[in-house]
C-alpha cells in the first residue's frame, strides 16, 4: 500500500483567522489544495496548491525581515559578531531583489514549493508593470519597509535588552513547534523568546505591518505554549508585539485569566473547524460547503481569485 500523509485537523491562529475572513479561502488552503504537490494528480488540487504557494510583496518583505533577524541571532549564538549595519540591511534588500527576479523570470516553475512566485506577477497586476515604471515604485515601497524595519530592530532602545541578552537564556528563535489542545496539534512559532535572571519569560513577535486585532491573541497562544513547553508560570510570561516600522512596542501580560480566555477561544474555533472537517486525502469535498466572502474587496489580493471566478 502506498505511503499517504495523514490529513489531520490542526489549529493555528492564522488558520482560525483565514476561516473567519473567508471560508472558501480556508477550503482552498487546507482541503482543496491537499495532495496538489503531486504534479500528476488531480488538476484542480494542483492548481489550488500552486496558488497556495504564491506570496505577495508585503508578505515577502515581512519574511525577509524575519529571516534577517533570525540570522542575526544565530550569528550571536554561534559566537560570531553580528554583521555591520550596512551589510546586514544590504543583504536583506538583495534578497528582496533576488526573490522578485525569480518570480518575474518564472524560475519558480522549477521548484514551486521552494522558489518565490508572486501573486502580483501571476495576475499581471498593474502595480508590477515594469514598462510603466509602477513596478519600481511598488518595489521601492517594500525595499523601504525592509530598511526601516531592520534599522528599527538595531536601534530601538526597547529592544536593547533583547539584543544584548545572553544566548544561554534564549528559549526560541523562529522555531516551529506544537502543543496539544484536546488531542489537536496547535502550532506556535514564537519569533524570539528568552528567560531573564528572575525567571520571567519574554516572548517577542516582530511586526512589519500595521497592528491587527489578532496580534494580542497570537501572544496569548504563545503564552500557552510557554506554560506547556518551558514550564513557565503564566503570571511570569510577558509578550511583546514590536511594530518595527512605527518603532512601537505593545506589551501583553496574559496571566492565568488571559490564558484561560485564549484556551476558550481556541476551543470555540476548533469546534467550528471540526464541524466542517473531512479527510481531504479521501475526497476533495465540496467547495460550495465553504461560502465565498460576500464583500468581494479582499478578493482583489487573494491568491485564489481565478478559482473563485473573482479575477
Ligand atoms: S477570491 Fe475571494 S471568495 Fe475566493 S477565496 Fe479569495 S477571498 Fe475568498
Amino acid at each position: 500500500m502506498a505511503f499517504r500523509i495523514a490529513h489531520e485537523l490542526s489549529w493555528s491562529a492564522s488558520r482560525a483567522s483565514t476561516l473567519a475572513s473567508c471560508p472558501r479561502r480556508y477550503y482552498w488552503d487546507y482541503y482543496g489544495s491537499w495532495l496538489g504537490w503531486d504534479a500528476s494528480g488531480d488538476p484542480e488540487r494542483r492548481q489550488a496548491w500552486l496558488l497556495k504557494k504564491m506570496t505577495r510583496m508585503p508578505m515577502l518583505a515581512g519574511q525577509i525581515v524575519h529571516d534577517a533577524i533570525q540570522r542575526w541571532f544565530e550569528l550571536r549564538r554561534s559566537g560570531g559578531e553580528p554583521p555591520e549595519r550596512e551589510a546586514f540591511i544590504a543583504a536583506a534588500v538583495a534578497e528582496l531583489r533576488r526573490h522578485y527576479k525569480d518570480s518575474r523570470d518564472g524560475k519558480w516553475r522549477q521548484r514551486p514549493a521552494k522558489i518565490t512566485h508572486l501573486a502580483e506577477h501571476h495576475y499581471a497586476e498593474p502595480r508590477i508593470d515594469e514598462g510603466t515604471g509602477e513596478a519600481a515604485t511598488y518595489g521601492a515601497t517594500y525595499r523601504d519597509r525592509i530598511v526601516e524595519s531592520l534599522t528599527a530592530f538595531l536601534e530601538m532602545p526597547e529592544l536593547e535588552e533583547v539584543r544584548s541578552s545572553d544566548p544561554g537564556s534564549w528559549l526560541a528563535c523562529e522555531d516551529m513547534s506544537t502543543f496539544d489542545v484536546e488531542g489537536v496539534k496547535v502550532y506556535a512559532v514564537p519569533d524570539f523568546a528568552w528567560r531573564d535572571a528572575e525567571g520571567v519569560v519574554h516572548i517577542w513577535d516582530w511586526k512589519t505591518g500595521s497592528p491587527r486585532d489578532a496580534d494580542r491573541f497570537q501572544l496569548e497562544v504563545y503564552a500557552g505554549y510557554a506554560r506547556d513547553f518551558w514550564d513557565a508560570d503564566p503570571e511570569r510570561v510577558v509578550g511583546y508585539d514590536a511594530y518595527l516600522r512605527d518603532r512601537r512596542v505593545v506589551e501583553v501580560r496574559p496571566g492565568s485569566a488571559g490564558l484561560e480566555q485564549a484556551y476558550r477561544r481556541i476551543l470555540e474555533s476548533l469546534a467550528e473547524m471540526r464541524a466542517s472537517h473531512f479527510d481531504a486525502g479521501e475526497t476533495a469535498g465540496d467547495p460550495e460547503q465553504f461560502p465565498r466572502v460576500e464583500d468581494a474587496r479582499p478578493c482583489a489580493s487573494c491568491n485564489y481569485r481565478e478559482l473563485c471566478g473573482r479575477g
